[in-house]
């Protein structure tokens, strides 16, 4: 009979991996999550600027299963969740109070209160066979840049257990093969596509719509801060998505190429006046377009996991319930 798995490091703290280890935590298990961002969350995520708040990852949540479904009950009971109406007048699309970081916010305390240890900051960039299971090689995010593998240096990870990667496909790719595993392979079957996101402020407000959606681009989605719940309606905050083709074919224009753009194109849309802040984000691994169709990755022999939204889906339910899945196996193996 194998030694049972008591410690594990999870390797990415956005919703796949807060899921993860909270049901981890929950059943006896030690977890030390890692993070490179400067907080949990990862395309989840609400950046403040000059005062003004932008949602330019997740635009909402909506729930199919009963399992996040009663995560966001439970959000909405303590006023951290409503409905974003101006989204769809169904009440299904969920905004996260006072911004969408709120929901691995949230997350994230449950976890930690539970004993879940959280590092941010540090990026993983090997996996090492240890005795047992596997430490982790990380390194300060500012001492890497995007793309870039570190051959050294950094600090090591007290061997544990088993490691769950809750990493976007490619970076998941990246790391099971400094391990040489053949999950590389299977996480590479992935295809997502990047967005570039447009933040910007107008001084007068801009007429029409609060929510362009459905369009066929540059700008495929649009929305006014000000009218998600809980968000102050001055400033007149706005964030434009571009679409998958559109970043894609634009994906190493520089801010500046890209903030012109898509404005220009809202302005010709709405009447929209200059902006007087105006700020660009590109996510070079945003949306899922293809799958891997399992809802997550366990090699028991090894005691190697991944999950994330590029198992099921390109939304937010979907890398929880990968994350949630992934927990199941690892403890179903012990
Ligand atoms: C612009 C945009 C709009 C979207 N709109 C919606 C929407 O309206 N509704 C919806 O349901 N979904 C939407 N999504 C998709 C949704 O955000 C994702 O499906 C979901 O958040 C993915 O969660 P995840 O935990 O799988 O991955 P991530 O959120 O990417 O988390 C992975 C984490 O790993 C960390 N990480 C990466 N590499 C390393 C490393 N080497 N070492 C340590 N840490 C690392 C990252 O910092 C990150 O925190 C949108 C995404 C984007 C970008």
């Amino acid at each position: 009979m194998k030694n049972p798995i008591r410690s594990v490091t999870v390797l990415g703290a956005g919703i796949a991996g807060l899921a993860c280890a909270e049901v981890l935590v929950r059943a006896g298990v030690a977890v030390t999550l890692l993070d490179k961002g400067r907080r949990p969350g990862g395309r989840v995520a609400t950046r403040r600027a000059e005062g003004t708040v932008f949602n330019h990852g997740a635009q909402f949540a909506t729930s199919r299963g009963a399992g996040f479904g009663a995560l966001l009950d439970d959000l909405r009971a303590a006023g951290q969740a409503a409905p974003w109406l101006a989204a769809g007048n169904d009440g299904r699309r969920m905004s996260f109070i006072p911004g969408m970081s709120a929901l691995p916010a949230a997350m994230a305390d449950r976890a930690i209160a539970l004993g879940a240890v959280l590092r941010t900051g540090r990026h993983a960039a090997f996996l090492h066979p240890a005795q047992p299971g596997w430490a982790v090689r990380h390194l300060a995010a500012t001492d890497i840049g995007p793309g870039e593998t570190a051959a050294s240096g950094g600090e090591r990870t007290l061997p544990q257990d088993a490691v769950l990667l809750a990493l976007p496909a490619s970076q998941a790719a990246s790391l099971l093969a400094t391990a040489a595993h053949p999950f590389a392979a299977v996480a590479g079957r992935a295809v997502i596509a990047p967005c570039w996101a447009v933040m910007a402020r107008f001084a007068v407000r801009v007429a029409g719509a609060d929510v362009l959606s459905d369009r066929p681009g540059p700008v495929a989605w649009a929305a006014r801060e000000g009218s998600r719940p809980g968000h102050a309606a001055e400033p007149d905050a706005w964030t434009l998505n571009a679409s998958p083709e559109w970043s894609r074919a634009h994906l190493e224009d520089s801010v500046e190429q890209v903030s012109q753009a898509l404005l220009a194109e809202f302005r010709a849309v709405t009447g929209a006046p200059a902006p007087d802040l105006a700020l660009a984000h590109r996510w070079r691994y945003a949306r899922v377009e293809t799958p891997i169709g399992l809802p997550c990755l366990w090699d028991p022999a090894c005691r190697l996991g991944a999950c994330g939204d590029w198992c099921l889906g390109g939304r937010v339910e979907a890398a929880y319930d990968s994350g949630i899945g992934l927990a199941h196996a690892v403890l179903a193996d012990t």
